[in-house]
C-alpha cells in the first residue's frame, strides 16, 4: 500500500480520457444555475511537474499529452471538446511549453462557479500534504474541502449533497486488489442514498480478472438501481505483456445525454493521435433506463 504516486502517470493517455470526460460532465451539470457538489474520491497531489520528479522518470506524458500536442502541431484537426480540454490544461502553464499537468483536483477547481463545492479525498501520507499545499494556493480554496480519509467508507456520508446536484469521480489506484470490492460496495451505498447523482468511475484496461470484470459489475449495479449508463474504453496499444498500461476505461452512471455524441467525435481522433499499433481501438456503449 502507498507505493502508487500519480505523478508517474500524469498526462498519460488514461489521464486524457478521464479528464476529457470529467470536463464534459461538469460543464453539462453547470448548465443549470443550482449549486453543484463535486466529490473526487481519489485526488492525488493536484498538479504535477512534467519536467522533473516522477513524471520525468516515467515519461508517460510522452505517450499521452505530448503526443496529442504533436499530432495537432502537425496540422491535424481535432474536435472542440479536445481543444477545450487542452485549453484547460494549458491554462495551468505560464509558458507555452507544457511544464505542468493538472490532475483532477485542479481541473475541477478551475471549473468551479461561486456556488459550487469540491470535496477531495486522499489517503497517501505524502500526497495529502502536497495536495493541501497546492489547494491552499488556489483562489477557489474556500470552496474546497480536503479529507485525509478513506473515501470508500466516507462517500455515503456526503450523499445526497444539500443541493441534490452532484458529480462523483471515483479514480482509485487499484494498488490494493480490495479496491475492486470496495468500489462495488461504495457504489451500492451511494446509489441507495443518491440515485440521481452522476458517477464517473475510472478503471485500468488490464487482463487481470477484477479489472476485466469491472464494467459488467458496474452495469449490474446500475441496472439493479434502474440507472442509465455509458461505458467507454480507449486502447492505444495491444502488445504482449502489460508492463505499461495500454488501455483504460470510464464507466458513467447517469451520464448526460450529450456525452455519447461528444465521445463519438473525440475517440476516433484520440486513436489516431495516441494509437501506437494496429491494436488501438475504442469501446463506446450505453444504456438508457
Ligand atoms: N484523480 C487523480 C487525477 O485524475 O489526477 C488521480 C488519483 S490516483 C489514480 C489515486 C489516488 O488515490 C492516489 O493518490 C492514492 O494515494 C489515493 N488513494 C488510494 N486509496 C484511497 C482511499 N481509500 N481513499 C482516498 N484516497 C485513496
Amino acid at each position: 500500500m502507498f507505493s502508487y504516486r500519480h505523478a508517474f502517470h500524469a498526462g498519460s493517455h488514461a489521464d486524457i480520457l478521464k479528464h476529457l470526460i470529467l470536463i464534459h460532465l461538469v460543464e453539462y451539470l453547470q448548465e443549470k444555475p443550482g449549486a453543484l457538489t463535486i466529490v473526487d474520491t481519489h485526488a492525488g497531489a493536484g498538479i504535477y511537474s512534467l519536467k522533473d520528479g516522477f513524471a520525468a522518470i516515467s515519461k508517460e506524458a510522452e505517450g499521452g499529452i505530448v503526443r496529442l500536442l504533436k499530432y495537432i502541431e502537425a496540422g491535424n484537426p481535432i474536435p472542440e471538446s479536445i481543444q477545450h480540454y487542452l485549453e484547460i490544461i494549458q491554462s495551468e502553464n505560464t509558458q507555452e511549453e507544457l511544464a505542468l499537468y493538472p490532475g483532477s483536483p485542479f481541473i475541477l477547481a478551475n471549473l468551479l462557479r461561486p456556488q459550487d463545492r469540491l470535496k477531495l479525498f486522499e489517503l497517501h501520507p505524502k500526497e495529502i500534504d502536497i495536495l493541501r499545499h497546492n489547494i491552499n494556493q488556489l483562489k477557489q480554496s474556500k470552496q474546497i474541502d480536503v479529507y485525509a480519509e478513506d473515501s470508500f467508507s466516507r462517500l455515503k456520508g456526503l450523499l445526497p449533497p444539500p443541493s441534490r446536484r452532484g458529480l462523483v469521480l471515483i479514480d482509485p489506484s487499484y494498488e490494493d486488489k480490495q479496491d475492486y470490492r470496495h468500489l462495488e460496495t461504495a457504489m451500492e451505498e451511494a446509489l441507495q442514498r443518491f440515485a440521481t447523482g452522476c458517477y464517473a468511475i475510472w478503471y485500468p484496461g488490464l487482463s487481470r480478472r477484477e479489472a476485466a470484470a469491472l464494467p459488467d459489475r458496474m452495469k449490474k449495479i446500475a441496472t439493479h438501481h434502474k440507472r442509465s449508463w455509458l461505458h467507454t474504453e480507449l486502447r492505444v496499444e495491444n502488445a504482449p505483456g502489460e508492463r505499461r498500461l495500454q488501455a483504460s476505461g470510464m464507466f458513467i452512471i447517469n451520464p448526460p445525454w450529450t456525452l455519447e455524441a461528444n465521445l463519438l467525435q473525440a475517440l476516433p481522433i484520440l486513436i489516431k493521435a495516441l494509437g501506437v499499433d494496429s491494436g488501438a481501438k475504442f469501446v463506446l456503449k450505453s444504456f438508457e433506463a
